[in-house]
């Protein structure tokens, strides 16, 4: 939007240079601008009516235009003034929609027909059906959840496409995404889902775990119910958590749907703050597997012991359980970190280290822990407060 701005209020005919921190936005006005818009910007998501308006700007300039990417250490006397523009033009964000008209004669609407593609005809489809359609008013009640509950842990609420975006995080495993979309627009077939089929299954919507009865929705599965294994996992979790030292945000549906934007950070040596990068992942790590085990659990209970109210996972299996899935997210992490076999695709080790060091023991293994096979983390209840250590599979 800034650089929008400035191209339309600098005088066509006077050079200018334009400093931003956006390395994404230098690229698709540079190097990747032809091939956005011959696939007409529809590869460009929310912000391509922004680009598109942008380069029409700028092609009706006579005078040259250089555009130059300055980033917090180079010391930039602009440096702040590109930020403050930023936030200005993100402010003004929401009231831009008369600005996106681009000058007729150096706009490029349309996809030209060469550039076709089967991928890129089925994204407008969708883009197209998506505008159509109204959102649902219990996914809109669940999105403003997530706004408003990731709120104490980010200083700001997040947008709609955020949400959206962050559940579809590289962090989550594609069963743990799935469940997070079929949460946030309330699709899992449990308590209001049921009752409204009416007949028997208004009787089936109700928890059977919880004495007084009430309508099982996955809030009550995940944040009310009695269940037993329920209050283990969460406890387990927040055990785990400890290790990063850092206080255990108070949970609640909105956290859960919103926990792909987590975001925590550290001040650096000069004061500055900067993304925890490793304890971010590791929220987002532990906090969707802690919910997705106790709807996989509740499941469970509810379809293969119907008839046994009382029934209740044991202990042990619940904690194994907790402990299979997070120690299957450490060696996953810890293989894929091989470049010889995923080249360019493997995760970088330093991410990977980030993530696990504050769960491992340094006393017990060797410094590259991440070669060494049977690395575990251990159950660690938050109530117990022991320390854990971590535990080869075998000697
Ligand atoms: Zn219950």
């Amino acid at each position: 939007m800034a650089i929008l701005d400035a191209a339309r209020r600098a005088p066509h005919d006077r050079p200018i240079l334009i400093k931003t921190n956006a390395t994404r936005t230098v690229t698709r006005l540079t190097n990747a601008k032809e091939k956005l818009e011959r696939q007409g910007w529809v590869m460009a998501g929310e912000d391509a009516d922004v680009y598109r308006a942008t380069v029409a700007a700028l092609r009706r300039r006579s005078a040259r235009t250089r555009i130059q990417f300055v980033c917090a250490e180079d010391n930039d006397p602009d440096y702040p003034h590109a930020m403050e523009a930023a936030v200005r033009a993100l402010d003004e964000g929401a009231e831009r929609a008369p600005l996106m008209t681009a000058p007729a004669a150096f706009d490029a609407p349309g996809i030209p027909l060469s550039s076709i593609t089967q991928k890129l005809a089925t994204r407008v489809i969708r883009q197209s059906k998506a505008i159509r359609t109204e959102p649902r008013t219990k996914t809109v009640e669940n999105l403003e959840r997530a706004r408003n509950e990731m709120a104490p842990i980010l200083k700001f609420r997040l947008p709609d496409v955020k949400i959206w975006r962050a559940q579809m995080h590289k962090d989550f495993s594609l069963e743990v995404r799935q469940f997070l979309w079929r949460v946030t627009h309330d699709g899992l077939r449990c308590g209001p889902f049921l009752a409204n089929w009416g007949g028997d299954w208004v009787e089936k919507s109700k928890c059977k775990a919880c004495p007084h009865r009430p309508v099982e929705s996955i809030e009550h599965i995940l944040f009310d119910c009695m269940d037993s294994a329920r209050a283990l996992i969460w406890s387990m979790a927040e055990g785990l958590w400890s290790a990063t030292r850092l206080p255990w945000p108070a949970l609640s549906l909105g956290t859960v749907i919103g926990c792909g934007a987590a975001r925590f950070t550290y001040l650096d040596g000069r004061g500055e703050e900067q993304e925890a990068v490793g304890k971010s992942r590791l929220f987002r790590i532990i906090l969707s597997e802690a919910a997705y085990l106790i709807w996989r659990l509740r499941c469970k209970r509810v379809i293969d012991h119907e008839d046994e109210p009382d029934w209740k996972h044991p202990t042990a299996f619940v904690e194994s359980e907790w402990n299979r899935i997070i120690n299957d997210r450490l060696t996953s992490d810890r293989l894929l970190t091989n470049q010889r076999i995923y080249k360019k695709k493997a995760t970088k080790k330093s991410l990977v280290i980030d993530t696990w060091q504050c769960l491992i023991d340094p006393a017990s293994l060797p410094d590259d822990w991440l070669n060494f096979p049977g690395v575990l983390v251990g159950k660690r209840p938050a109530q117990a407060g022991a320390p854990h250590s971590l535990r080869q599979r075998r000697a």
